[in-house]
């Protein structure tokens, strides 16, 4: 199964019928090549998934029917556009069943029947079940060999619910048993990405974004000579083009650079997407469904030898940095194992560390188990929480080697106050955390420096221009 190669469209590359189109005339170019497709929900239609299963939940069934309705539409509206009439028939009875199933998960989530995150799943799970089979059908209305496959019969995961763990081994052998005969047999399957499901049969998903993981995922377990992630931008870029306009696409980044960029904010790439193509040596390509022409990102183990040191600029808001200062720390083991058993038993991620002689000071994503935390860590010593914090981070292999970047950087953003400073173990990448009100101008006023040097004439975006790029996100 050597040949094949999985292609991941992401939610902006279905949002309608003139997307879908776009998506079968990709898929059908690439045919050669032997594609295993997977598939995001329609764009918007998880963020509505949540908010009508939080209605439901909260004994709101008419709001929560309202929230899903106009995207079930959307659904029928591509099948309208795109199937001949004996499969839009058949789609139709199939969206009519998961409406129904849908219903009755609402009910049974107002009346708390099962776990919330158990039922939860099992609910958002319909944005890829219904978009997936869609895409299978419009495939086969070009005349291609396209069939539907459910990823929960190839992702088995742990049951953390809603942000679940694949057991790699499993994955392996039933995507191989469920994807391998099709694949033999010149089909061409088309899965939903986001999904699967626990050894016990019950619907998981993996996290926010989590299509491209499952596309990882599922190219390591057939091998697969490439995994291709199709979004709505050119590539990675060196920068958030929704923040920076000139951002501009990086042609080859390593699979420890691009980790790092996922890692610390560029959402074009889930964090986890790197792991089962590092592991496999699978190279991933990163390309514009709306332009397919353009050569997106190559990313694999080596990086390309290029003058620029830096690659691109990641950032991050919503952070909260916590900073705790003890005189016993000094000279004295079992501090450290002591404060980050505090964050281990509220099972709560640190991301970046910084320490001193005296204080330690870190910071956290998801900040829900804040309080709890900080009435540990007072036992310790003087705790300090500063919350709505930005981390940027600058990445490049060239890090490594080169001397003078931090001075560069920092000298860059003189009058913006920096409160932590950290340079990864891989040398390669610089990241501080700052006010989150200034990451917008931090962040556009870094690009310029250092990959607009030609333009420096170009007028400074101001805060406010920032600010209203961050809401329309
Ligand atoms: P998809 O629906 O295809 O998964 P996402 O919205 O998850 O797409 O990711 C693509 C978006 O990621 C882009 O539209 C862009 O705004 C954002 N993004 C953030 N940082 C970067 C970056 N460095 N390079 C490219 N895109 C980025
Ligand atoms: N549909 C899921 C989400 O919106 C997964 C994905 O799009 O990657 O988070
Ligand atoms: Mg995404």
């Amino acid at each position: 199964m050597d040949q094949l190669i999985v292609m991941k469209f992401g939610g902006t590359s279905v949002e309608d019928a003139t997307a879908f189109a776009r998506v079968a005339d990709i898929v059908e170019a690439a045919r050669a090549a032997r594609p295993v497709v997977v598939v995001s929900a329609m764009s918007r239609v998880t963020d509505a998934l949540l908010q009508s299963f939080n209605l439901a939940a909260d004994g709101d069934l008419d709001g929560a029917r309202a929230a899903i309705e106009p995207h079930l539409d959307r659904h029928l509206a591509v099948a309208q556009a795109l199937l001949p009439q004996e499969s839009r028939e058949s789609f139709r009875e199939d969206l009519e069943k998961a409406r129904a199933e849908m219903n009755r998960l609402m009910v049974r989530a107002a009346a708390r029947e099962l776990a919330f995150p158990v039922l939860q799943d099992e609910f958002v799970a319909y944005g890829e079940r219904l978009s997936s089979r869609l895409l299978a059908d419009v495939l086969a209305a070009r005349g291609l060999p396209a069939v539907h496959a459910d990823a929960r019969r190839c992702i088995v995961t742990d049951e953390s619910h809603g942000s679940a763990v694949p057991l790699l081994a499993e994955t392996r052998a039933r995507t191989q048993a469920e994807l391998g005969p099709l694949v033999k047999g010149g089909q061409l399957p088309v899965l939903g990405g986001f999904i699967a499901a626990s050894a016990a049969g019950r619907t998981t998903t993996l996290g926010r974004g989590g299509s491209d993981y499952s596309a990882a995922i599922i190219g390591a377990a057939l091998d697969a000579r490439e995994i291709q992630i199709w979004t709505d931008v050119t590539g990675v870029m060196t920068a958030d083009p929704r923040l920076v306009p000139n951002a501009r696409t990086i042609r080859r980044l390593s699979y420890a650079e691009a980790a790092e960029l996922a890692y610390f904010g560029a959402k074009v790439l889930h964090p986890k997407t790197i792991e089962p193509a590092v592991e496999r040596a699978i190279p991933v390509r990163v390309c514009n469904s709306r332009r397919p022409q353009e050569e997106g990102t190559l990313i694999c183990a080596e990086t390309e030898a290029s003058a620029q040191r830096i690659k691109a600029i990641a950032h991050k808001t919503g952070i909260t940095v916590v900073q705790i200062t003890s005189a016993r720390m000094l000279g004295a083991y079992g501090f450290l194992r002591a404060l980050f058993e505090v964050f281990d038993r509220h099972r709560t991620v640190v991301d970046v560390v910084a320490t001193s002689e005296v204080s330690v000071s870190l910071t956290l994503d998801d900040a829900r188990s804040l309080h709890p935390i900080v009435r540990e860590l007072t036992s310790l010593g003087t705790v300090r929480v500063e919350p709505e914090r930005a981390i940027i981070c600058v990445v490049g292999e060239g890090l490594r080697t080169t001397p003078g970047i931090a001075a560069r950087v920092f000298g860059e953003l003189q009058d913006i106050n920096i409160s932590l400073i950290s340079q990864g173990a891989s040398s390669i990448n610089l990241t501080f955390v700052i006010d989150q009100a200034r990451v917008g101008e931090a962040v556009a006023r870094l690009h310029r420096a250092i990959f607009e040097e030609q333009q420096a004439t170009a007028a400074p975006r101001t805060p406010d221009a920032f600010d209203q790029t961050e809401r329309r996100k």
